[in-house]
């Protein structure tokens, strides 16, 4: 088992944290060169904060022109992927703001791929092509949750089909990601709880790897996790404590910026595999659906990194290891089910309201293995078989 395998950690993202941390965009964007911008945002948090309105009136001052682009809904759609390139395109807009969380920043992201590269853009997603440029983008960050603010993938939905897929390329990295953990207040605590899932989720797929131990990144790891799951309740009662949410939102860029997976193999990533089909065919808020399917995920592949899970299950859950490896990554795992219950998400598929036939089951798995054609996760390998087995013990 290896572990500091090489890695090139590349994090070009300005961040700029912190109360009215948004207030100077516009003199911020023309930094950046910015000639007219794309202002995009989703289905109308950014209207009713008022937020939209402080963005425009900074680009304005700054003497910056720009056109808007809203309606991005989460699992964000190709189709308004595409009447955004259509639109910067006639309006030869030269950068992407996006005012809004994951989806929005996703769906930034792959308008800059659009504009920039001939053809449809759809083939980045389906791996039949490199993306060779992107339009510069920026975030104004909303939600803390799925890390694109920092992270170089974006994961869009394609109607034809209902395919979600996700894309990975550092040209569209953020030039610059304005954080301020004020303007997540008025998150319902559905989206909050669902966001900690994902950013806990985006650490856990690189801590569960098949990589030897290691002091450094299992250590800013463990702490992330801790971190998160402290402050994620603290906001279950209190969900204007300042501190609270700034440490979740840091959390959330630093769990998806290459961080957490410093030296090790890369990851397992299944159970962001297994929710990706779910989220492709019944729209479910991507946190929550990962929390729905991790247990039997876990469960399923545990057997294959037992030391792994228990080093889990004590420098994490904090439970005391008894001296049974095998008891303590099992209890490790029940403990992570019942914080995910404390908190209000799902531990199965049935309570995000689904109840998934036999033929659902064998959709999903076969939409997930790419028609058999490919196995997902590290920790285990998994095929078409498995991936049906798993879904079917998380229904
Ligand atoms: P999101 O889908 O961007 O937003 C979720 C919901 O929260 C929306 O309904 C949004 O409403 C609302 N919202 C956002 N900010 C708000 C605020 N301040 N106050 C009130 N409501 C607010 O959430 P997300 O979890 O950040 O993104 C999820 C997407 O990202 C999924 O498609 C997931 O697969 C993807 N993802 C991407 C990466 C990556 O690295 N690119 C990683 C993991 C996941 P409005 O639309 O009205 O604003
Ligand atoms: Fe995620």
């Amino acid at each position: 088992m290896k572990s500091f395998e090489n890695f090139e950690y590349f994090t070009p993202t300005k961040v700029i944290f912190g109360k009215n941390a948004e207030q100077e965009i516009g003199t911020l964007i023309k930094t950046f060169g910015a000639k007219k911008v794309l202002i995009h945002y989703g289905g109308g948090s950014v209207t009713k904060s008022g937020l939209l309105d402080r963005v425009c009136a900074s680009l304005t001052e700054a003497g910056i022109a720009y056109i808007t682009l809203g309606g991005v809904v989460p699992n964000p759609r190709l189709s308004k992927v595409h009447e955004g390139i259509n639109l910067c395109r006639r309006e030869q807009a030269d950068f992407i703001l996006a005012v809004g969380g994951g989806s929005v920043i996703d769906s930034a992201k792959a308008i800059g791929y659009g504009v920039a590269n001939d053809g449809d853009v759809w083939d980045f997603y389906e791996k039949k092509r490199t993306a060779s440029a992107c339009l510069p983008i920026g975030a104004i960050l909303t939600i803390a949750a799925a890390g694109s603010e920092m992270s170089n993938s974006s994961v869009i939905t394609n109607e034809n089909g209902w395919l979600k897929r996700g894309y990975s390329n550092n040209l569209s990295r953020c030039k610059f990601a304005i954080m301020n953990p004020e303007l997540t207040y008025t998150l319902p605590d559905y989206q909050t709880q669902s966001g900690c899932v994902d950013i806990m989720m985006h650490t856990l797929e690189r801590y569960l790897n098949q990589s030897g131990n290691m002091e450094m990144t299992d250590g800013i790891s463990e702490t992330l996790l801790r971190t998160v799951m402290k402050n994620a309740k603290i906001l279950k009662t209190d969900p204007n404590n300042y501190e609270a949410r700034a440490e979740v939102m840091w959390a959330g860029s630093l769990s998806h910026n290459g961080l957490t997976g410093c030296g090790t193999d890369g990851g397992d990533w299944a159970s962001h595999q297994l929710e990706h089909e779910l989220g492709g065919m019944f729209d479910v808020a991507h946190g929550a659906g990962l929390a729905a399917v991790w247990g039997s995920w876990a469960r399923y592949v545990f057997h294959d990194r037992i030391d792994r899970f228990a080093k889990l299950a004590a420098n994490v859950l904090m439970l005391t290891p008894t001296d049974d490896p095998t008891q303590n990554a099992l209890a490790g795992i029940e403990a992570m089910e019942a914080y995910f219950h404390s908190v209000g998400m799902p531990t199965s598929i049935h309570d995000l309201g689904i109840d998934l036939s036999e033929e659902q089951i064998m959709t999903l798995a076969d939409k997930c293995s790419f028609g058999c054609t490919r196995t997902i996760g590290i920790v285990r390998k998994l095929d078409t078989e498995d991936i049906a087995n798993i879904y079917r013990m998380a229904k």
